[in-house]
């Protein structure tokens, strides 16, 4: 079991995918079809600002993981973000499958998009989430290349770990289908996407759960959200009873990436090495 930080039981972080546009700006299915780009355009106009006032309410710093191409669009809604004192990290450029490009392809886009994002907000961009969650050996190898301190991609534990050539090269901040609002809520009739969308109580109840078990576990509760589907009022109402009920625990350690990296390197958490 890890020790978490202050003597807390588990660990809690909350994560935003700002998509935006980009998976649909960048498929041949998107480019004209207005609709489509618009739920996507509703994350940053709508959704974000909405968040930012939530998590400003409840005091609480998250992660948002962002598509470089979201930089060149709208790069006030980025900046918004980093000046609220929330965490950025990379997303990709146009939200592309990583396992479509060849290594070098991946390697210029890793590299490009940080840079992008750098120049956005003005600080250093460490942290990375895959697009898809779809991760590839090439792209572990770049981001340790690069100079990225964590990636939060793999599903292979439900606390955090180390993971790439050599111990302690990367820290994996591991996710779940689970903890994630899109299996819960992301419909598109054509092209078909999601499934049935899920009540705020079901997703609530699902999500509850798991904070129970990764109370009792002392595991890591990485709940992964897109601002265009969370970010719909229902929701965000739905967002905030979650909020409240860990505060309510009182025993969980809220963080970042930065947070998780900086107290195991400062020799205060220890963390199991796996491959992937
Ligand atoms: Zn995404």
């Amino acid at each position: 079991m890890i020790m978490w930080p202050e003597r807390k039981r588990f660990a809690v972080t909350l994560s935003f995918d700002l998509d935006g546009e980009t998976a649909w700006e960048s498929s041949s299915l998107g480019g004209r079809r207005l609709s489509l780009l618009s739920m996507g355009a509703y994350g940053r106009r709508v959704g974000v600002p909405r968040l930012l006032e939530l998590l400003a309410r409840h005091e609480v710093r998250a992660q948002f993981y962002i598509p470089a191409r979201i930089a060149e669009i709208d790069p006030e809604v980025v900046r918004s973000i980093a000046d609220a004192g929330h965490g950025i990290g990379c997303h990709g450029y146009f939200h592309e499958r990583v396992d479509e490009q060849s290594a070098e392809q991946n390697w210029q886009i890793l590299r490009d998009s940080k840079a992008l994002l750098e120049r956005t907000i003005g600080q250093e961009v460490v942290h990375y989430r895959a697009p898809l969650w779809e991760i590839t050996p090439d792209v572990l190898s770049a981001l340790i290349d690069l100079g990225f301190k964590t990636d939060s991609s793999l599903m292979g534990d439900d606390r955090p770990y180390l993971v790439g050539g050599a111990p302690g090269e990367l820290l994996e901040l591991p996710v779940s289908w689970v903890l994630d609002d899109w299996e819960q809520f992301a419909y598109s009739a054509e092209p078909a996407m999601g499934g049935v969308i899920e009540t705020p109580d079901k997703a609530f109840s699902l999500w509850n759960a798991e904070l129970e078990g990764m109370r009792a576990y002392g595991g890591h509760f990485i709940l992964t959200m897109h601002p265009q589907l969370i970010g719909r009022p229902s929701r965000l109402l739905m967002l905030e009873r979650l909020i409240e009920r860990i505060g309510e625990l009182g025993d969980a350690w809220w963080c970042t990436p930065d947070d998780v990296h900086a107290q195991w390197r400062a020799g205060a958490l220890e963390l199991p090495l796996h491959p992937y």
